[in-house]
């Protein structure tokens, strides 16, 4: 837990937000400012600042993020038609966030790339 950190007071809770879905190591929930029908964002329940700072050990962590995004975008309804998994590592990448985080869009086509 980071004090200063918005994502890891919507994990706790100390801080409101649609919350999708949550285990004991990733949370999910809609994004404050959606960009696409279903845009969620999942995370790590654990403070990690970034891709740019991955070890080794967080291997099984990170692929399990990515099964969450599979079952919610099958939960969504938008598995069929595809959606768009986004992670924006730093602020050249669009980072603004900085407690790591996949963004799960879809229900429209994608353009690519987005900004
Ligand atoms: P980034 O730009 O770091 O890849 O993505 C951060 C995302 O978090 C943005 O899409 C932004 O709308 C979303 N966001 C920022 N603050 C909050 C918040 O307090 N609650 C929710 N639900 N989303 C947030
Ligand atoms: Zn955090």
């Amino acid at each position: 837990m980071t004090d200063s950190c918005i994502f890891c007071k919507i994990v706790s809770k100390e801080a409101s937000a649609d919350i999708v879905y949550q285990d004991p190591q990733a949370t999910a929930f809609r994004d404050l400012h959606p960009v696409a029908p279903t845009h969620i964002l999942i995370v790590p329940n654990r403070h990690i600042e970034s891709v740019g700072v991955l070890e080794v050990e967080e291997e099984p962590l990170m692929g399990h993020l990515f099964t969450v995004a599979r079952r919610l975008a099958e939960e969504e309804g938008i598995a069929k038609g595809g959606y768009r998994l986004i992670t924006n590592t730093g602020a050249d990448g669009g980072q603004t966030v900085f407690h790591l985080h996949v963004h799960l869009i879809g229900g429209q086509r994608m353009r690519y790339p987005m900004g």
